[in-house]
């Protein structure tokens, strides 16, 4: 295995919720210098200076700023969010005296299946009395604590022919015996190191507890939980935090939220990029509209390889594979944000960093999904291009992507943060 996908792995390992992903990448910031500035306080941003703020504690933006004059924001964006299930104020569920069972709905939209019959553990963020104030804690308990049981074949004979999840049903993990009612709470007080009468309030979601592989003949691909979309905040961090002083300011922003329509106040459908733009531009004296209008967003959310098993789902022209670096997005309607000006400067910017591109459309009678690009841009109109990873099995609680993929991404970033981009009159210069 690569020290690439080792640490990928790391990461995702270490993140099964968004706020364990912005604890991590700014624990990275905080040991590389940056400061952490906080949104209810003056914020002294000065030039030469590095900086990261985060909203929620589930969404983060990190970025530079030039020693000198720069034209704009060299921005990149991704999510920490994944599809899971979100455990319930009242979580035990009991079932016919036998057994304790867990109360969970439903967060963004996941295949089911691949969550039955594998350990799952519980993470997220708790909200607890200490010291007379109420401070928010993460949590991730470190064990296999639950199951969601498939139904016997014997018992039902139809379930390889399609089968329909009844989330409130089907889903339910199970959590022990009838002795175990009660004991969720008891688990996340322990692991916030607060007992339960502390314990005020919850947002914990299951995660597969199966650790990420390299697998095939030679290694050729990466199979682990959340890679969409970690896979591309780690790609993108890397190549931000590598990054040489470019001609513009490098700026990262990871949202939480994109996987149920990123309405949300730290979402990309809220004023959280657009607030720190302004807030950076009043602490430099510069002028907000000028910058935003010199600046470039590259949003990197995970795309759909050609499947092995069933090709004919993907366009008949634009066909990504894992392993054939950094997938361009294209949408007529705009669902993706990539135009004939963008997908030159990023493609421009791969060739000359020797990183392949390649290509993504919707086969034109599927509606496809969508992601942060258009909804960022919505508040923040800059040049955007839409950019990811193949991958297979989208929205599975353990995806499989391109061993090789992640490095082109670093590579990519990098180059980009590094780039002379500057959109003049005359034209583009890189
Ligand atoms: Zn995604």
């Amino acid at each position: 295995m690569t020290e690439t996908n080792r640490n990928l792995l790391r990461f995702i390992d270490a993140c099964p919720t968004a706020w364990h992903a912005c604890a991590d990448l700014a624990s990275r910031l905080l040991a590389e210098g940056y400061a952490e500035l906080n949104e209810t306080e003056d914020w002294p941003v000065a030039p030469g200076g590095k900086y990261f703020v985060r909203r929620n504690g589930s969404s983060l933006i990190a970025f530079r700023i030039p020693e000198g004059a720069f034209p704009g924001f060299l921005m990149m964006a991704a999510h920490t969010d994944s599809p899971a299930f979100k455990l319930r104020g009242k979580p035990d569920a009991p079932a016919a005296g036998l057994y304790t069972r867990l109360s969970v709905e439903r967060y963004g939209s996941m295949l089911c299946a691949p969550w039955l019959d594998r350990p799952l553990s519980a993470a997220g963020r708790v909200t607890v009395r200490e010291n007379g104030k109420l401070v928010t804690k993460l949590v991730k308990i470190d064990r296999d604590l639950m199951v969601i049981p498939n139904l016997a074949i014997h018992m039902d004979r139809t379930a390889n022919d399609g089968k329909k999840y009844d989330i409130k049903t089907d889903m339910l993990p199970l959590f022990g015996s009838e002795k175990a009612a009660g004991r969720m709470q008891q688990l996340a007080a322990e692991a916030a190191g607060v007992t339960e009468e502390d314990l005020v309030a919850a947002d914990l979601y299951l995660y597969p507890r199966t650790p990420g592989v390299c697998f095939g003949a030679d290694e050729e691909y990466i199979a682990a939980p959340r890679l969409d979309d970690l896979q591309c905040v780690f790609g993108c961090f890397e190549g931000f935090l590598s990054a040489k002083a470019g001609k513009n300011a490098p700026l990262l922003c990871v949202f939480d939220n994109e996987e149920v329509g990123s309405t949300t106040k730290q979402g990309a459908n809220s004023d959280f990029l657009v607030d720190t733009l302004w807030r950076v531009c009043e602490a430099l004296g510069r002028d907000l509209y000028r910058s935003i209008a010199a600046s470039f967003m590259a949003s990197a959310d995970n795309a759909h390889a050609v499947h092995p098993n069933h090709p004919e789902y993907a366009d008949s022209q634009d066909r990504p594979v894992m392993n054939g670096g950094i997938v361009i997005k294209h949408h007529a309607n705009q669902k993706y944000t990539t135009d004939a000006v963008t997908e030159a400067v990023f493609a421009e910017i791969c060739r000359r960093a020797g990183v392949p591109v390649q290509h993504y459309s919707n086969r034109a009678d599927l509606r496809g999904g969508t992601t942060l690009g258009n909804i960022s841009t919505a508040h923040v109109s800059v040049d955007s291009i839409d950019i990811g990873l193949a991958q297979l099995a989208m929205h599975s609680c353990y995806e499989t992507a391109g061993a090789q993929d992640t490095d082109y991404l670093i590579r990519a970033a990098r180059a980009y943060y590094e780039s002379g981009f500057c959109h003049t009159a005359e034209g583009i210069e890189l």
